[in-house]
């Protein structure tokens, strides 16, 4: 087995490095005192990469800006440029950044013309030393994949076989790949096959995990850590990201435990034993958020592979026990997240970044307060036109920024509203579920 190691500044990926966490800024790329402030607080915080959108020749060029206040503060976290679809801003970026992160597929709609072009790139980052990491997300497959092989986790594999092969071709050997997806089913599926696929192959690139659009609180990191743990526990995985719709900050400690439970066993509390033929599990934790990680480290994986389908809970927090409640709902969060049993309305938020003109934190979390009743339906709230739409496609319906203050309207993949004002907009998004609904 060739083990492929990775170099990212001072952090290496692969070859049995430990699990890497990393965070993306949601902060303008061009507001450099806001973007350096962000980064302060996430190395503080234990980011070992952070990663900032990168949409233009001007968000390069203030990359370029940060790294040098970072790195003359003292800051050396490694920056991740996330390019889409402009290969120019690629190129530029991976003579700036210490990694580039993009979907080979989407810089052209000719697949000939999208080869070429990562052939390009690659030539840059061999004479750079950047690091690549091939996202294809399974919101972002292109119509030639989809075509072939159907929006599934299996078209997401042989989309990166596709890019696999030409870093081959070109000896290019410093890439990170990812195939994320909101859906942990999709997610686990498409890394699992990607790796059986390169076991055979008797090669091992490293690998970024991470469950898009998770939403927040703690749904978003149950969900995260169900889709995770099924990964991390068979050794799948060299860096992982926690994506929450909340200050980017929090995710940290989220993957921090995550990683940590699987590299550690002392970490563990959990006792499992049968009662009245269903297995019981009883955690001891500190707090309940780090309970419910550690549930979901542990149940999801049983539940997702279906080992395990009825089960009861019981848990104490600092010798406090916890009440039937909460753990009710951590019960049905933990089978929703594994998408075994659906009791609350589903929703796919992206975290934001600096795409987002609005403040998506207040405006999901007012979506929530005013959907949870909805039962079975499935509610993206997305930052972006660019990314937006094709990121939720799982969602029932969408309500996607478009700029400053508008916002766009969706049902499934069609769009029903465009240019409706952000304070109209979730009155209009219930409006349209209702009239469906009737
Ligand atoms: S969908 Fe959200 S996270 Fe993705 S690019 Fe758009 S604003 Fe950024």
């Amino acid at each position: 087995m060739k083990h492929i190691t990775v170099r990212i500044g001072d952090v290496v990926l692969g070859a049995g490095h430990p699990v890497a966490i990393q965070t993306m800024c949601n902060c303008n790329t061009n507001d450099l005192d806001a973007a350096f402030a962000q980064c302060e607080a996430m190395t503080q915080a234990g980011a070992q990469l952070i990663r900032l959108t990168t949409q233009g020749i001007r968000e390069v060029e203030s990359l370029q800006q940060l790294k040098s206040r970072l790195r003359q503060a003292g800051i050396l976290t490694p920056l991740v440029a996330d390019v889409h679809f402009r290969s120019d801003v690629a190129l530029a970026a991976a003579r700036v950044a210490d990694k580039v992160r993009i979907n080979p597929g989407n810089f052209h709609k000719d697949h000939q013309e999208a080869m070429r072009i990562f052939r390009e790139l690659i030539a840059v980052c061999k004479e750079t030393g950047c690091v690549l990491r091939i996202g294809i997300n399974h919101g972002s497959l292109g119509e030639r994949i989809t075509g072939l092989y159907g929006d599934t986790a299996h078209g997401m594999v042989e989309a990166m076989k596709e890019w696999i092969a030409v870093c081959q071709e070109t000896g290019f050997e410093q890439v990170v790949l990812s195939l994320k997806a909101s859906n942990t089913v999709v997610m686990v599926a498409a890394y699992r096959e990607l790796f059986q696929w390169m076991e055979e192959q008797g090669i091992r690139y490293p690998l970024h995990l991470g469950v898009t659009e998770a939403g927040n609180g703690r749904s978003g990191r149950i969900k995260s850590a169900v889709g995770l743990a099924c990964l991390l526990q068979a050794g799948i995985g060299e860096t992982i990201r926690v994506s929450l719709t909340e200050n980017p900050v929090n995710e940290l400690p989220v993957a921090a435990f995550i990683a940590r439970y699987f590299a550690d066993p002392t970490t563990h509390s959990v006792v499992r034993e049968e009662r009245e033929g269903l297995p019981h599990f009883r955690f001891e934790a500190p707090d309940f958020d780090t309970l419910l990680l550690e549930a979901a480290c542990v149940i999801g994986p049983q539940l997702m592979d279906h080992q395990l389908n009825e089960f009861t809970l019981e848990g104490s927090c600092n010798g406090i026990p916890v009440s039937a409640d909460e753990l009710q709902d951590l019960h049905d969060e933990l089978l929703q997240a594994a998408r075994r049993r659906f009791t609350k309305c589903e929703y796919i938020a992206c975290p934001s970044c600096g795409r987002t003109l609005f403040d998506i934190e207040t405006t999901f979390a007012e979506v929530k307060r005013r959907t949870s009743h909805l039962q079975g339906l499935v509610i993206g709230v997305m930052g972006c036109i660019v990314n937006g739409p094709g990121e939720m496609a799982d969602a029932d319906y969408g309500y996607v920024g478009e700029g400053a203050g508008k916002v766009s309207i969706y049902r499934k993949k069609e769009r029903i509203h465009q240019g409706v004002p952000q304070e109209e907009a979730i009155d209009l998004l219930l409006q349209l579920i209702e009239q469906d609904r009737q």
